[in-house]
């Protein structure tokens, strides 16, 4: 076989002074989201919102004490990013608690996003 069939690949979470998850697996053990991005278990949350968001074309949200994206920016893919990767896991899950609401009445997303 190949040396790349076994190849590990880096979960790409980070964090706080100066945290990096670092947790090195197989891909098929990993989660892989929309960008590419490989996320190990605890962190799996993590691709899901961008893989949310990329099914979503990277809307604006705002929710509780946060917000994602600017509504009309163009740089909204990267925010994502950004907060996926090193975004506080309270606010994560918060977001995707939101998304799910929204998903849940998937008629007014748009609406709801202001997309
Ligand atoms: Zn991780």
């Amino acid at each position: 076989m190949a040396k790349a069939m076994i190849a590990k690949v880096q979960c790409v979470a980070k964090g706080e002074n100066g945290f990096s998850c670092g947790t090195a697996l197989r891909k098929t053990e990993m989660y892989v989201d929309a960008l590419g991005y490989f996320w190990c278990e605890d962190h799996k949350h993590r691709g899901e919102l961008i893989q949310w968001a990329a099914n979503h074309h990277y809307p604006a949200i705002r929710f509780d004490r946060f917000a994602i994206g600017v509504e009309g920016g163009s740089d909204n893919q990267m925010l994502y990013e950004v907060a996926a990767v090193v975004g506080r896991d309270e606010m994560i899950w918060e977001a995707l608690s939101y998304v799910n609401t929204l998903d849940s009445s998937a008629d007014d997303i748009d609406a709801a996003v202001g997309a």
